[in-house]
């Protein structure tokens, strides 16, 4: 069975073109499974009866079902979602004054081994596919009906690499990005990497208006081969060619992602440091109070060193903020939920 939302609507043309259909109908299916949220084929009124008897023996229409809830004071909602083989995936929702913006997983685990990352405690067990993603928002949206909301957001900045599942994920850009889609603006859809530079060199050709973060997380080498072990693969004046190169072909300038730790890289000769690598560039630094997990030591920045780190940077030309933090009273570092839920799964067994 082919699942329907993991239909980009170019392949879903070239699908139904060779199954004898019209090219129109690829539009027609998007606007009734997500314009009008039709779940049953049977519903489909102004498809014909023999073409919904084929689409109802060779296609589905399945999404993910939630696992576990957690909705905060704050309005929050973090999502443990169950998929069809029963692995397990985060999705958030974080409820912005401009708008919803839900934080996508790609993989199921991940392989990047981020020291202070509560999701790649738990490798990678497989890429998700493209419905697995649109699922992620449809659950959401459906739960956000309640308050006649929907998802105006997206951040690609859950489990896993997303330049590790590039072809999935760029579909699921595509269908979140369509008119007849999820019609979410490119400018409101963010693609985070760790810094996988092959990926950020074919995204800056795709010709997509959608944003890209990198999660930067230290200044120089250093610091970052021991929180960030793909900085071995891909050192950072790799990265900053990249990111260049990424800027005068997209035409669109990167954030760059930087988890304050606690005597790590939050001081004011790392801010230095930050200064000197990023210049030359039109990037801005999205500064991330860190939510400690169990698993690992690292700890929080003083809110002063917070500051004092944003003031440098700032007073030197770098256009910086503070990441708004959500979910406090839930399990707020991306990953946890996961986590958790795992190791009581293993508790339970043993
Ligand atoms: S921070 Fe992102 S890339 Fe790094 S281990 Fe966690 S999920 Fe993977």
């Amino acid at each position: 069975m082919i699942n329907l939302y993991g239909q980009e609507i170019k392949k879903l043309e070239e699908l139904l073109i060779s199954r004898g259909q019209k090219k129109f109908r690829a539009t027609q299916l998007f606007s009734w499974i997500y314009e009008k949220k039709v779940t049953d084929f049977d519903e489909m009124s102004d498809v014909s009866k023999t073409f919904r008897e084929e689409l109802k023996r060779d296609f589905c229409l399945v999404q993910p079902k939630i696992f576990k809830k957690q909705v905060s004071n704050d309005g929050t909602i973090k999502l443990l979602l169950e998929l069809e083989d029963g692995s397990k995936v985060e999705t958030a929702l974080m409820p912005y004054n401009y708008g919803n913006a839900i934080c996508v997983s790609s993989q199921v685990g991940c392989n990047m081994a981020c020291a202070f990352c509560a999701s790649g405690l738990l490798k990678k067990k497989r890429n998700l596919e493209v419905h697995e993603m649109v699922g992620q928002i449809l659950v959401m949206n459906k739960l956000l009906e309640e308050r006649n909301e929907r998802v105006t957001h997206i951040v690609v900045m859950g489990t896993g690499e997303p330049f590790d599942n590039y072809d999935n994920v760029l579909d699921f850009v595509r269908i979140a990005n369509h008119p007849k889609g999820f019609a979410i603006g490119a400018r409101h859809i963010t693609i985070s990497t760790c810094g996988i530079v092959p990926g950020i060199l074919r995204y800056a050709k795709e010709g997509l208006q959608t944003n890209l973060a990198i999660s930067l997380h230290a200044p120089n080498d250093e610091i970052r081969n021991k929180i960030m072990p793909i900085s071995k693969g891909y050192p950072l004046d790799k990265l900053m060619e990249a990111v260049r190169f990424y800027e005068r072909e997209a035409g669109r300038r990167v954030t760059f992602e930087y988890i304050m730790l606690k005597n790590v890289n939050d001081s004011i000769e790392h801010a230095k440091e930050l200064v000197k690598l990023i210049k030359g560039t039109l990037a801005y630094v999205n500064l991330i109070p860190y939510n400690p997990v169990d698993e690992n030591s690292f700890e929080r920045s003083p809110d002063k060193a917070v500051h004092d780190f944003m003031s440098y940077l700032m007073k030197h030309g770098v256009n910086t903020t503070v990441r708004k933090e959500f979910g406090n009273d839930i399990d707020a570092a991306c990953g946890q939920l996961r986590a958790k839920e795992h190791y009581e799964e293993e508790r339970r067994k043993n």
